[in-house]
Formats: structure tokens, sequence, C-alpha cells
């Protein structure tokens, strides 16, 4: 029988606000004792974090626990499942509005579709080429599209765009950016120079267990779906890689969010990235791993807060995107490497890339917004999010 769909009426959505740094660190130490899932890093300028709180004891013991901290919170949703609602009766509305054609600027779509639209584009177009890396654990193709001008014959550097590592970002605008991007490059004539000078290539779905079951079963799930030992589901893809596995930032604890699988790269959908990032070994002019949300331009490392030894190249990119971001939509990004800017996080793709892979130029963005919609991004910001993200990755490719 197929799983019933998680029912998240009990949960409350809340919107916790940090004042100081004593507060901080309690936010951040309640977040462990209580097994709370927070949505966003607690980060020193005080932006306000957002989690679900299970109806439970846990979940009033967690109300209690902010209380005597002095911490302030407001409920943004009373009842989760009904925001869910909400979210899927618009996405719905949009797929019956434009059911003829596959709408990239203001519909979430299930991973069928995308496949479907991807291997459309790619047939008779020449700058584009449909493939899979490998298949999923529960044997989905994991799609990527290489598109490029393939009448400049002289060998061309590589851009990677990775989207989807973790499945309820799904839009959240990780996928629906990075289709975005994709279709973009290949449809505005505006590009044609790009196409000229890069290959890219563009892997709109890295997780699709994960996606699939997070539009059919659990909204939230972020994990991949293969079996861990306790009769748990699923390891972090992004503290999979072969890159101080297992060390900061990883739970121990195979039901842990950020639980990072028995070994380097167990998960086959990080094991199908890395065969294909290794091939195109020292041709990899930049890498872009996309998550949402928070509004972050990030390079290495995660592990560690050392700076890489190009440090000084990767926040000067990130300052050109930053201000081009600016620039489009008016949105602030905040930029740093991933262990100053949020937390120590070891075994992530961007990492692994650096490190081991000869990707001297790597980011991982986390996109729009700060928190007012967190992974609940209404579709119809689909159309900004990309818009502006496309702009901050154009200015570093114009730097290449
Ligand atoms: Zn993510």
């Amino acid at each position: 029988a197929p799983e019933k769909p998680v029912d998240y009426s009990s949960h409350k959505l809340i919107k916790i606000f940090p004042k100081n740094v004593k507060q901080l660190v309690d936010l951040r130490r309640f977040g462990s004792d209580f097994k709370m899932d927070y949505w966003n890093a607690p980060m020193p300028d005080m932006r306000p974090v957002l989690t679900l709180v299970p109806g439970e004891k846990i979940g009033a013991e967690f109300l209690v626990a902010l209380n005597k901290s002095r911490i302030g919170f407001e409920v943004t949703a009373d009842n989760f499942q009904k925001m869910l609602n909400a979210e899927r009766d618009e996405n719905s509305r949009n797929l019956r509005r434009f059911r003829s054609f596959f709408d990239y600027q203001s519909t979430y779509h299930s991973y069928d579709e995308i496949i479907a639209e991807l291997q459309r584009v790619s047939t008779n177009n020449s700058k584009v080429v449909y493939n899979s890396m490998g298949k999923s654990y529960e044997g989905r193709q994991i799609p990527f599209l290489t598109i490029t001008n393939t009448d400049v014959k002289e060998p061309k550097k590589t851009i990677v765009f990775e989207c989807g590592i973790h499945a309820r970002e799904w839009v959240r605008v990780s996928t629906a950016t990075c289709l975005w991007m994709a279709n973009t490059l290949i449809t505005d004539s505006i590009n044609e120079e790009l196409l000229k000078k890069f290959e890219f290539i563009v892997i709109p779905s890295l997780n699709p267990d994960g996606y699939v079951y997070s539009h059919t079963v659990n909204r939230m799930w972020r994990k991949t779906r293969s079996p861990q030992r306790g009769g748990q589901r699923g390891a972090d893809p992004n503290r999979n890689f072969d890159s101080h596995f297992g060390q900061a930032g990883t739970q121990l604890d195979p039901s842990g969010e950020a639980y990072p699988g028995v070994k380097p790269f167990s998960e086959v959908e990080t094991k199908a990235l890395a065969n294909l990032v290794l091939s195109k070994r020292g041709q990899i002019a930049a890498y872009f791993a996309i998550h949402s949300f928070s509004q972050l331009w990030m390079y290495p490392y995660g592990y560690t807060s050392v700076p890489p030894p190009n440090y000084a190249q990767l926040e000067r990119l990130s300052t050109r995107a930053v201000d081009a971001i600016r620039a489009t939509s008016g949105l602030v990004f905040n930029k740093g490497t991933i262990a100053r800017t949020i937390y120590k996080a070891s075994g992530s793709s961007i990492d692994w890339a650096y490190d081991s892979a000869g990707c001297k130029v790597v980011f991982a963005l986390e996109l729009r917004d700060k928190g007012q919609y967190g992974f609940i991004l209404p579709p119809s910001q689909i159309r900004s999010a990309a818009t502006e993200t496309w702009a901050g990755i154009k200015a570093v490719l114009g730097e290449l």
C-alpha cells in the first residue's frame, strides 16, 4: 500500500527572534536538546529563525525553554498543514492554467513533468543534450542537461549548476531556479555568447527519491531515501561527500536531518555526481550548489573556519554577485565562507569539489527569502528568485 501522506495539522510554524549573543547560544543549544529542525541557522545578524513545533510534549517543552531564556517568538501558522494546502492549491491553479506547456515562471513541477520537459527541450535542439548520471536508490534517473553551442569546436570550460540535493527545497527555489536558468540559456538569444564560451551542466534534481517523497508523503523531507539502521531512512547527501566525512556539523543519529550516512559516497546519488564532476576534472570553471533559503552567497570551507587558499578571489567574485542581485531585485544577500556564515558543515559537495575535484571557483547559494515564507515560498516568486540568482551568476561568469 502507498505510504499515507504526513499530516502537519498539529504542527505550528513559529518565527523566533533572538536579540543578543546569549539568546543565540541558547537557541542553538535548544535546537539539539529538543531535536528541533530549524529551517534556517541562527545567525549573528539576529535574523528570525523559522521552525516547526510539533504538537507533542517536546514541542511544548521547547516553547517553555524559549520563554525561560526570554527569547521572543510569534506563531506564523497555528496549523502548518493549512499553509501547505494553500501552497499546493496555488500551484495546482497554475498547473491547470498553463496546462498546454511547462510553466517555468510560477509553477512547481513533479519529477515526471520535469523529466518529460527535459526530454522535450533536448529533442531537435543541437544546443541541448539530455542525459542521466545514473539511478537513484529507488531506481529513478538522475537527470542533467548539457547546454552549449556545438558549432564552436574549441574546447570550452564547464559551468555546473547543482540543484535539488535537499528534497524539500524543491522550489524552495532550488530545482525551479535551475530549470529557469536552463530555459533562459536555451531560449534567450542574449545568452548566445555564454554558450560559445562555456558548456553548462544543469542538474535540476540530484535527489529525485527525496523530491518525489516530499511531493507525495512528507513535504518537509530533506534527505535521500536509502534504508539506514534503526529502521530510519535517508542520509543528508550534502554531508555524504568524501571530504572530512562525519566531522563538524553532522549528526550520528540516523534520524537526524544532518546524518551523513555510513561512509563517504554511501548514497548512489552523491557517487553519481562525483563521477560526473571527476569526468570533467580540470575543465570546470565554476560550480554552483543551489539551496534555499536565507539569501546567502557562500564559498568553502564548510568543515573549517580556516579560509581557503584563493579566499580573496572567491570573496571578490561573491561581492560582484551580491551587488548584481541587489541591483536586480533590491534583495540583500550576505556572503562569506560556509563555516563563518552559517555553521560548520563537513562532507558537503562544494568542499569536495574544491579539495578533491580541482574546482577552485565554487559557491553554495541559499536563495530567497530571509524567513518570511522560508521553504514555503509561493510559486509566484519563482520568476523573481530565478532572475536575481541568474544576475548573480552572470556577474561571476563575466569575470571568468
Ligand atoms: Zn539545502
